[in-house]
């Protein structure tokens, strides 16, 4: 999208002006105060290595170098005639950033300022910021953004494009980012306005467009990616509940290499069908579906329960003669979900299985992250993460959330009609959301009620 022979030719008459922060928008009123601004927002780590991705003539990295001597840069500037006039000293390369010169994860921040809205493809350039990009390194943008109106006379007169605020998130996503923060900007100089002969196609152009900066991290995904290399079969155990939610997310730059089973009970709330339509949208792809029947475990064996009577087991019932069959949530589970989502992973040949299960769940885990149990490792990227952080992780990034945990639920609850896992806190969601359902629960929590109140008087 950018003309290279307009940028050339702009760019001695810039300098003649005394216009070296080549921002459309500056955010103080000289262009010292308003880099110094930038830094302390982007805030690099001691010692980093950044990388201005579309550079200018290097005033933004001189003033911060300047400001914060620990600093390292590297410019990259397609223009030769921009490069001619950065700073010496500092590393130098004319090159795209659609296809940056530099090896895999070598630096550890990219910035763009104003070098985005160039793209031709945003995706594509931020795959490569990712690719140079050290583990937890920063991503950097600075750029402008539309609310309303199109690009059609941007794109004409300037060679740039403001993407929406989402579709800039949504393509750091795609990429493997994770976004950390956002602001919109108050513009104190306004620069193209001083360059417009014409003010009224000036406010033409940018109509409904804001100035804006962006802020993500590039996860160390490390052990995940040395997991991945050891296996050519991967799977991925998706619930729709917030944990594998999060994991599933987090190991987004993974998804072509795994196959991600759902386990469906075949009474599944719409909240959860709702996270796995959302979630299929963003891959791109179905998952892949296992129908369990938990109908038929209903049937078979009764309704679940946190306490089993004796009485109304299957060889208890054969003594007592109670009509009412109870199964324990734990057995009730590995019939209806595990049990058949287990069969499929096997025969699918799957030796890596990924899920979202977190320290906090268990007081005894039964098995950690690495560990192997008949030729299947596991692993468990959001191990050590707790509660709050995997709902900051999806909250932050957009991800979808089902609605349980917002009324106090622990767990995203499988089937709707289960009348196990007491501790779950559905009973009040059941109440608010589905009167209907709530109905049906109330009744079979009665029955139950009733063989565990006669079971525990003989206890007395
Ligand atoms: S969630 Fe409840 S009804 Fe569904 S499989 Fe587990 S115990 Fe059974």
């Amino acid at each position: 999208m950018m003309d290279l022979q307009a940028v050339n030719e702009a760019t001695p008459a810039l300098l003649a002006q005394g216009i070296r922060v080549m921002h459309a928008n500056l955010f103080a009123e000289t262009e010292e105060a308003h880099v110094a601004y930038l830094l302390e927002l982007m805030n690099p780590k001691h010692g980093a290595v950044v990388l201005d991705a579309g550079c200018g003539v290097g005033e933004v990295a001189r003033i911060m170098k300047d400001k914060r001597p620990d600093l390292s840069f590297v410019l990259l500037n397609i223009s030769r005639v921009q490069l001619d006039d950065c700073p010496e000293g500092m590393e130098r390369i004319e090159g795209d950033f659609m296809a940056v010169p530099l090896a895999v994860e070598s630096v550890d921040v990219v910035m763009f300022h104003y070098a985005i809205c160039h793209a031709g493809d945003i995706d594509k350039a931020l795959r490569e910021a990712r690719r140079v990009l050290r583990p937890d390194g920063e991503l950097f943008i600075n750029d402008m953004s539309r609310d309303g109106g199109d690009n059609d006379l941007m794109v004409k007169l300037l060679g740039a494009a403001a993407h929406q605020p989402g579709d800039l998130v949504d393509a750091a996503l795609r990429a493997g980012f994770v976004f950390e923060e956002g602001h919109f900007h108050t513009p104190v100089v306004q620069r193209l306005r001083e360059v417009f002969d014409s003010q009224e196609l000036y406010d033409q152009v940018f109509q409904g467009v804001e100035p804006a900066t962006w802020r993500f991290s590039r996860p160390d995904l490390g052990p995940i990616a040395s997991a991945f290399a050891r296996h050519e079969r991967i799977g991925f155990q998706f619930s729709g509940g917030r944990d594998s939610t999060a994991a599933l997310y987090l190991l987004r730059p993974y998804w072509d290499r795994m196959v991600v089973y759902h386990l469906d009970t075949g009474d599944q709330f719409p909240e959860t069908r709702e996270v796995v339509r959302r979630v299929e949208a963003d891959m791109g792809r179905p998952v892949t579906v296992i129908e369990g029947d938990v109908a038929a475990v209903r049937r078979d064996f009764g309704l679940a329960s946190d306490l089993v009577p004796v009485d109304n087991t299957p060889v208890g019932r054969m003594v007592s003669g109670r009509e009412v069959k109870l199964i324990g949530r734990y057995e009730c589970c590995a019939r209806a979900l595990m049990s058949p989502l287990q069969q499929r992973i096997q025969a699918d040949g799957i030796t890596l299985i990924v899920r979202g299960q977190r320290d906090e769940e268990y007081s005894n885990q039964p098995m950690r992250s690495g560990d192997v149990q008949d030729g299947m490792e596991v692993l468990y990227p959001i191990q050590s993460w707790t509660g709050d952080e995997v709902s900051a992780y999806l909250t932050k990034n957009g991800h979808p959330i089902a609605p349980f945990y917002e009324r106090g639920a622990r767990r995203a609850p499988e089937c709707m009609g289960c009348t196990a896992w007491w501790d779950e806190g559905r009973a009040v969601y059941l109440r608010d959301h589905h009167p209907e359902a709530f109905e049906r629960y109330s009744a079979n929590m009665k029955t139950i009620r009733i063989e565990i109140d006669r079971q525990y008087a003989t206890l007395d």
